[in-house]
């Protein structure tokens, strides 16, 4: 019998929609039943919203004073300990998952599948190679349990409305005393979440300073969008690495993507191809961005962008 385990990710008081982006993934394999895996210090409130997606048949948590905030080698032992008896285990293709997943499959002795697109059958799968210019069939094997993190800009959200039982899961696991939290680094902001916002305008190396990217902030905040950048404006130091799209930055799928200052490279535009519209705006009408936008328009950003800002407000 397919039986996958999911693990949750989030902040400890919501949800991430990458979790039920998993589910739809996991959904796709016939007669499946999915657990999600909530771990945490106090997790109530996720485990309820957890509950909620249509198509989980359980909720288990663990509650631990160590899974606050989550460590990638803290959680791996726990998440092998409940694996037991799951034909697959499934985590999202964010920085979370790509972090804990890999130490899941090392522990359960298994190779891990990265970055499911698509689901052929229980054991095969497609996924993308090469920036997401080649994409490949990976077949498991039949007698081990899968592990695999799932790209999340592949799939739409399950749905809620479901009203799942949610249990506290015992299990009997050595969390280990190498690895632990000391500090938490991170900018904050009001902006909308880059992974899950609906719009996202992105900068790049054209912009030319922190200052200048001001133009990005204010079109986005007429917008109502995240902000995102190219690698090179993140090399730069014109705005921080979590603002990265592309393929060694964050995978994204908004409904509109606003390109400004970007050349395209494979590298950043690996990161946008589910983008419902893209928009871009660049001096050189020979701009390899041109090749995948909806809608391009030739310009100089330093004009065109504080005139469509100030044409929104
Ligand atoms: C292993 C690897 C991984 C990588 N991962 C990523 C990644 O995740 N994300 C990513 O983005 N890149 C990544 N890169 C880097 C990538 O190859 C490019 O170097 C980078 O995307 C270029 O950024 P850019 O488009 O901002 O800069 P450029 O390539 O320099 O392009 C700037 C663009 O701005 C235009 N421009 C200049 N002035 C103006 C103006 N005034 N008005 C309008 N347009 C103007 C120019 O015509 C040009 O097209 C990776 C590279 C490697 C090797």
């Amino acid at each position: 019998m397919t039986k996958i385990l999911v693990i949750a990710e989030h902040n400890g008081a919501a949800l991430n929609p990458s979790t039920a982006k998993c589910v739809a993934c996991a959904a796709q394999i016939d007669g499946a039943a999915i657990d999600i895996a909530v771990l945490g210090a106090s997790v109530a409130e996720v485990a309820a919203q957890a509950a909620q997606i249509n198509g989980v048949s359980r909720v288990l948590t663990i509650e631990r004073e160590e899974n606050d905030p989550a460590v990638a080698a803290i959680l791996a032992p726990q998440i092998v300990a409940m694996a037991d008896g799951y034909s697959h285990v499934f985590g999202p293709s964010t920085a979370f998952g790509k972090d804990l997943m890999p130490r899941v499959a090392a522990l359960l002795g298994v190779n891990q599948i990265s970055d499911i697109m698509s689901v052929d059958g229980s054991h095969s799968f497609k996924r993308p190679v090469y920036a997401g210019n080649a994409i490949v069939s990976v077949e498991a094997p039949q007698d081990s349990v899968v592990v695999a993190t799932v790209r999340t800009a592949s799939y739409q959200a399950a749905e809620g409305g479901n009203s799942a039982p949610v249990e506290s899961a015992a299990i009997d696991a050595t969390i280990p005393s190498h690895t632990r939290f000391v500090e938490l680094k991170t900018g904050s902001s009001d902006r909308p979440d880059l992974q899950a916002a609906a719009k996202v305008v992105s900068g790049g190396r054209a912009l030319g300073s922190e200052e200048n990217f001001g133009l990005i902030y204010d079109l986005a905040d007429q917008l109502g969008a995240a902000v995102g950048s190219s690698r090179a404006a993140v090399d730069a130091g014109y705005v921080p690495p979590e603002t990265q799209v592309g393929q060694t930055g964050q995978i994204i799928a908004p409904d509109l993507y606003i390109a400004i200052g970007i050349s395209g490279a494979i590298q950043h535009i690996t990161g946008i191809k589910d983008a419902g519209t893209i928009v871009a705006i660049n001096k050189d009408e020979e701009a390899p961005i041109f090749e995948v936008a909806d809608i391009g328009l030739v310009g100089d950003l330093f004009t065109v962008v504080p005139e469509l800002t100030k044409a929104l407000g």
